[in-house]
């Protein structure tokens, strides 16, 4: 299907990207991207997942809006407080939008409904806040063989990674035993802009990864904000992990 114009105008500065084009563009319109979590990451995933042209977005947070996430959850405003992330969320970005179609889980994601929230989807971003419910996302990913991108966030820095089933060392390659020697984080301590520098950074691989340029799928890079650096440790897939025999399908 050819672009409109008004697509053409709209996504103009993408398709003059030489990697994009209008065919890269066609591929981003077509594509399908989930985001678990509508928070600190999820906020500006979401905005830039839209923007750029991302045909067919599913967004899944079961909780709702507090004070507190206002300093980094940039989709919301005093507004949204007590109301669902998912729901308002979906309403701003229908705004932004309205061509995108948007598919709205105002549910907690957990063992029961993952595979099914997560089967329809070309690429899934994990923008959750914690271990356990990741590692039912890794799970549902290998098993289905969806390609997914994790990143975490504390204070000033974070952690990056794309996770291709069949290719990629997956988080539980990572933390075989869970994260039970992990040390605790005391404090939920962030400054907003560092969940937007890996926010984008979880972004370019998705964006990346529909267009058909490599991807950093073979271990972890480290974002220090304090120190501006980017460090990357390389990783294998563990002999005895599931992930060795998992197939992106
Ligand atoms: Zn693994």
């Amino acid at each position: 299907m050819a672009l409109s114009f008004e697509q053409k105008e709209i996504y103009a500065r993408n398709i003059k990207l030489k990697e994009v084009g209008e065919e890269g563009q066609q591929k981003l319109l077509d594509a399908k991207v989930l985001v678990i979590g509508c928070g600190g990451l999820g906020s500006p995933v979401l905005l830039y997942l839209t923007m750029m042209g991302i045909g067919t977005i599913g967004l899944c947070d079961g909780d709702t809006v507090s004070l507190s996430n206002l300093n980094r959850q940039i989709l919301y405003t005093m507004d949204d407080i007590d109301k669902l992330k998912a729901e308002q969320a979906g309403k701003r970005l229908r705004a932004a939008n309205p061509n995108a179609n948007f598919s709205i889980y105002p549910v907690f994601f957990n063992e029961e409904n993952a595979e099914e929230i997560c089967e329809s989807y070309d690429i899934i971003i994990d923008c959750l806040d914690n271990f356990e419910t990741r590692i039912i996302l890794n799970d549902a990913c290998i098993k289905l063989g969806i390609p997914f991108v994790h990143a975490g966030v504390s204070h000033y820095g974070g952690q990056l990674m794309t996770i291709v089933p069949g290719k990629s060392a997956c988080l539980r390659c990572i933390f075989p035993h869970g994260n039970v020697n992990q040390p605790k984080v005391l404090d939920n301590a962030i400054l907003g802009a560092t969940a937007g520098v890996m926010a984008s950074m979880q972004v370019m691989e998705v964006f990346k990864y529909l267009i058909g340029l490599p991807v950093s799928d073979n271990g972890f890079i480290f974002y220090d904000g304090l120190k501006m650096t980017c460090e990357k440790i390389t990783l294998y897939p563990l002999p005895s992990c599931a992930c060795r025999s998992a197939k992106l399908r």
